[in-house]
This record gives C-alpha cells, sequence and structure tokens, in this order.
C-alpha cells in the first residue's frame, strides 16, 4: 500500500487502520501518496512531545488527554509536495472514511486523524478541550479566573 507505513499502522485500532488503508487507496488513485509520521504513543512518549510542544509545529495534547495513546489517532504526510489543497484533499479523503480530521479543530492540526470514540457518530469539539488547551486550564476556570480578577480591580478601586 503505497507511502502508507504498516509498521505505525499495526498499533493502532483495527477499524482506524482499515479506514486509513481505505483513505490511502482512495488518494492514491489521485495521485497522491502519504506516510504516517506518528500512530499509537505511550503516555512517556506523549509526556516527552508535550515537554517540547515549543518546538513542534503542531498543536499536543497533554499527556493522558491524546487519541494517539489509546491508539486511535494517526498522523500523516504526503510524500510528495505539500500545499493546501493538497492537505484538504487528505483531510476530505479522512473525512469520507467517518474520520475526524484535524484540520477542522479550532486550534488546526492538519496532519492529525482520529477514529470518532462513539458508535461512528461524530463527536462534539468539547471532547477535544484537552487537544487544544495549552494553557492547561478549562474554560470554567478561565472565566473563574476573569470573575477573580474582576472582583480584585472593583475591590481596588474602592
Ligand atoms: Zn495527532
Amino acid at each position: 500500500m503505497g507511502g502508507v507505513s504498516e509498521h505505525l499502522l499495526a498499533g493502532v485500532n483495527s477499524e482506524l487502520a482499515r479506514r486509513v488503508r481505505n483513505m490511502a487507496a482512495a488518494l492514491s488513485a489521485r495521485g497522491i501518496e502519504i506516510r504516517i509520521t506518528s500512530g499509537k504513543r505511550s503516555t512517556e512518549r506523549q509526556a516527552a512531545l508535550y515537554a517540547n510542544r515549543a518546538s513542534n509545529p503542531y498543536p499536543v495534547a497533554r499527556p493522558g488527554t491524546s487519541k494517539h495513546e489509546l491508539g486511535l489517532a494517526v498522523d500523516l504526510v504526503p510524500t510528495g509536495a505539500r500545499s493546501s489543497s493538497i492537505s484538504a484533499a487528505i483531510g476530505e479523503a479522512g473525512e469520507a472514511q467517518g474520520l475526524r480530521w484535524g484540520g477542522r479543530f479550532s486550534k488546526p492540526d492538519a496532519v492529525h486523524f482520529e477514529l470518532p470514540t462513539s458508535g461512528g457518530d461524530l463527536v462534539s469539539d468539547g471532547s477535544n478541550v484537552g487537544n487544544q488547551s495549552q494553557s492547561g486550564l478549562t474554560d470554567v476556570q478561565i472565566i473563574a479566573a476573569f470573575g477573580i480578577a474582576a472582583l480584585v480591580i472593583q475591590l481596588l478601586r474602592k
């Protein structure tokens, strides 16, 4: 199968692997070959990536929150020329297989594809907060922090 890296596919969920192979075949028919750069990761590997996230061109989830640690995600790139149209074609090929494409995340991760976690339905973006939050704060914590800051400002004015 063209540029698909079988050794990285071997470690991931078998349904994800099946869909990625279908995706690779559909893309190959259009002259686009893909190569997997990351499959299943240990929590130690995720922690190492997270520690070095400042030098990573792509978002890195906190250890314990990545779909890669569950074998439910792969990162893949074209083996040939890269362009926004090729990236979009790859993203759409993944979505045609029912995969969630990181290119649509609020913090885009164009190389990332993951298996939806429940029954083939796409999960809401809320489930992806861990992938997107670089600060480590939840929305509730951020709102609470702003509330406290506003209270302090009011007290200082008195
Ligand atoms: Zn990824």
